[in-house]
């Protein structure tokens, strides 16, 4: 007997911790950027699944990476080699062009890799006293939801009952330039900030403060470290949303669609100078470096390459930017994003929208509360883009 969609939602209501609140939606198959509900029903992700699914879901490729290593071995820990790391670490490096890669398996365990890494660099490279290095954050930020990237946020939401934070932390406006200048001193280790801010809602620094905020960190001898995690990896149409400006950051940091929404994967990736602090005894993970999450991430990025995602992203992106901005209703704030990562900003609560394109038969899901977010897997080809955009327009005009 199969169970309905009400009845999985009623479990779910029933047994699950109230951390999420999801709409209304059960999705038990999915192929490219269609998804089904155990009913049947069809619709089209413009979500995928925060940009994890950048591949689309259940790419052949990736599949297939799955089941042969799936069909060999799948996890060794890190106490011997396994034969997917080395070839994984050399496509990884290859890709950002830097020295060193350390795998972890979520986004957050990353960030969390390059804030330790960040710090013992300050302690044994730049020479900081100990105990005092500053990680300099930005307003709006979302780096995930442990003690660390909490600490991180200037969300009240995310920090209450969650006490004592982290210290060493300050947050400036994001893409202030003028604010960063101010808030570097002499224990200063790193900048870390997002190029397209995903959760607050697809929001973008001014032209130029990539580079600006760049250039002043070579200056001041601070980390210009980058979560890539949602923007990069072809979503804002450039592998790395960095690229934008042409700069390529001392620690960069990924997930998501690293594992093509197969299987989870994370890492950092830096400079021998950066990641080279690290010893044995300093960091690990069981599964971090796993054989199964690198042979689907090496699938992956060939996905990404081989596909030219990113391409894809900025010329179909463009289209439907232009597209959504001949809508005309007064109660949409602005359009903006890049490549097919796009924040429809509204004046009002986006939610009542995404249930009707829904209704529709188009995922989305609102992001700070006024913005509708659309985030189509980069594999979407024009008809359905077409299709999509069609319904967006019967829902927003
Ligand atoms: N950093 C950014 C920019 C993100 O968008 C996210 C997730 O949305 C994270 C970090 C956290 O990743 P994860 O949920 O895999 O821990």
């Amino acid at each position: 007997m199969t169970i309905n969609s009400q009845e999985i939602i009623d479990q779910t209501q029933e047994y699950g911790a109230k951390n999420y609140h999801p709409l209304p939606i059960v999705i038990s198959k999915a192929e490219g950027v269609w998804v089904e509900d155990p009913e049947g029903n069809r619709y089209m992700d413009m979500l995928s699944a925060y940009s994890a699914v950048n591949q689309g879901h259940r790419h052949p490729k990736i599949i297939q990476a799955l089941q042969d290593q799936a069909s060999r071995v799948t996890l060794t820990s890190r106490a011997f080699h396994n034969d997917q790391l080395g070839p994984w670490y050399e496509k990884v490096c290859k890709l950002t062009n830097k020295e060193m890669a350390l795998p972890m398996n979520t986004g957050v365990e990353a960030v969390e890799t390059a804030i330790k890494a960040t710090r013992r660099w300050a302690y044994d490279v730049k020479g900081v006293p100990d105990g005092q290095a500053e990680i300099i954050a930005c307003v709006g930020n979302f780096h995930g939801r442990t003690l660390t990237a909490v600490s991180l946020s200037s969300e009240e939401e995310y920090k209450r009952g969650f006490g004592p934070l982290l210290p060493g932390i300050k947050v400036i406006p994001y893409g202030d330039i003028e604010a960063l200048k101010e808030a570097i001193n002499e224990n200063t280790a790193g900048f870390l900030f997002e190029p397209i801010q995903g959760e607050a809602g697809i929001v973008m620094p001014p032209e130029g403060f990539l580079k600006e905020a760049y250039e002043l960190c070579q200056k001041e001898n601070v980390l210009y470290i980058a979560d890539e995690i949602q923007a990069g990896l072809g979503r804002s149409g450039k592998m790395f949303a960095c690229d934008w400006e042409d700069v390529s950051p001392d620690v960069l940091i990924l997930g998501k669609a690293l594992g093509g929404g197969v299987f989870p994967i994370s890492c950092v990736v830096a400079n021998k100078d950066v990641l080279g602090v690290f010893n044995p005894g300093s960091h690990g993970s069981t599964f971090g470096g796993n054989p199964l999450a690198c042979a689907v991430s090496v699938a992956a990025l060939d996905v990404i390459e081989e596909e030219k995602l990113a391409e894809r992203s900025l010329e179909l992106g463009t289209y439907m930017k232009e597209e959504l901005q001949s809508i005309d209703n007064p109660k949409i704030k602005e359009i903006r994003g890049r490549g097919l990562f796009i924040g429809v900003e509204m004046t009002v609560p986006a939610r009542s929208y995404c249930e009707q394109l829904k209704e529709k038969g188009l995922l989305c899901k609102e992001t700070h509360e006024n913005v509708i977010r659309f985030a189509p897997p980069l594999t979407i080809d024009k008809s359905d883009l077409d299709w999509a955009i069609e319904q967006i327009k019967d829902v927003l005009k």
